[in-house]
């Protein structure tokens, strides 16, 4: 099939490198012909309405990088195109707020929240919910852009400020013990599998560092996570991989955010599981058999190369490791590829992401 995505990054980079031994052939619709995935398919740069055009004549299945994608192109083209996922899950996953209501209507619990659009609304927030609290736009940010910590009320002015007056939500601050995803993949069938649960690492609201599986994860955490996973699969009549990022208390999960879409905390399962997350997207969304989502090993590391490329030799001397570049030009706090690492002991894995720690803040 020819499957055609809408943004050209390191994502969609991927899903071809996955897509090719399937037998398909790759479309992106990109902003250059710098961009990471433009050389491993045909191009269209989205610069006139005619390109446009002739990048979804040109692709028999549509899907997208980023929930940052226009709901209204989208429900045009999947008039004469078939678009997975569909517009139900970019609706929901492109605005906070709409995101929260879903849980909340499924009952899955998450932080205390409310919509802000004015600083007395912000004021009004704070009152109800308490400091500290995130305040974060509602559209477009991503790996912690357009948020703010609030710890003071003599914060609450400059908070404001930084949303430049942007729909935003406030977030109760959740004291959480670890943060934790879980990846699932839906077939058009609705046939569905899940990715064991991984403990993600942050910095600067940017992850570094994944452990897969999880570890110390009871049976009952992830059939929860699951049961989340399985409502808002369903909800959303989804088609494709969809990812939640969770927050771990004591014997509860909170969700932080969703994902329509392959996520970097599942870069691991190029070489960890039985099938990427890449290939079982591309499996979902061409009504293909999805693949076993197991582990491979029992342990596996993903680490992220972020703003400098660093000394990538030493990935490819370690043993079980894997180096995987996205091409793209250096610059403060972009991703530039990642390493991921697997291994059937514990101390290996550890000496390995410790010879690597010049990637770990
Ligand atoms: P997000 O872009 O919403 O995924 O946020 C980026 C990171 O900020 C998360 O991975 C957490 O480390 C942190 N964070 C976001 N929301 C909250 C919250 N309500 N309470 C505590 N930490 C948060």
């Amino acid at each position: 099939m020819k499957i055609g995505v809408l943004g050209a990054g390191q994502l969609g980079r991927m899903l071809a490198l996955s897509a090719y031994p399937l037998g398909h052939q790759m479309r992106f619709l990109a902003s250059s012909e710098e961009d990471p995935s433009s050389l491993l398919g045909k191009t269209y740069i989205y610069d006139n309405p005619e390109t446009i055009n002739k990048f979804f004549e040109d692709s028999d299945v549509i899907t997208y990088e980023s929930e940052n994608t226009d709901v209204e192109i989208l429900n045009e083209i999947g008039k004469t195109t078939k678009v997975y996922p569909g517009c139900e899950s970019l609706q929901y996953t492109q605005h906070r707020g709409r995101e929260k209501a879903l849980l909340d209507k499924l009952n899955i619990p998450c932080a205390p929240y409310k919509l802000v659009s004015s600083l007395s609304d912000l004021k009004c927030a704070i009152s109800s919910i308490g400091l500290p609290a995130i305040l974060k736009t509602t559209k477009d940010g991503y790996d912690g852009k357009g948020q703010f910590l609030i710890q003071t009320e003599l914060q609450i002015d400059e908070a404001w400020e930084a949303m430049s007056g942007a729909e935003s939500i406030l977030e109760g601050f959740v004291n959480f013990k670890r943060e934790l995803s879980l990846i699932a993949v839906r077939g058009i069938d609705g046939n569905l599998k899940y990715y064991p649960l991984v403990e993600n690492s942050h910095h600067d609201g940017i992850l570094r560092l994944t452990i897969a599986p999880a570890q110390n994860v009871s049976m009952s955490l992830q059939k929860k996570a699951e049961s989340y996973m399985n409502s808002l699969l369903t909800a959303m009549n989804h088609v494709g991989v969809l990812t939640i990022e969770l927050f771990e208390l004591d014997d509860e999960l909170i969700v932080n955010e969703i994902a329509p879409r392959v996520h970097n905390s599942g870069h691991w399962t190029i070489e960890g599981s039985n099938t990427s997350q890449f290939e079982n997207h591309i499996r979902a969304i061409t009504n293909s058999p999805l693949g076993d989502t197991s582990a491979k090993h029992q342990f596996n590391a993903m680490i992220n190369i972020i703003s400098k490329y660093g000394s990538t030799n030493k990935a490819l001397e370690i043993k079980n490791a894997h180096l995987h570049l996205y091409d793209k030009t250096e610059r403060e706090n972009r991703k530039l590829g990642h390493i991921t690492i697997t291994s059937d002991s514990l101390e290996e894995l550890q000496s390995s992401i410790k010879n690597l720690n010049e990637y770990l803040p």
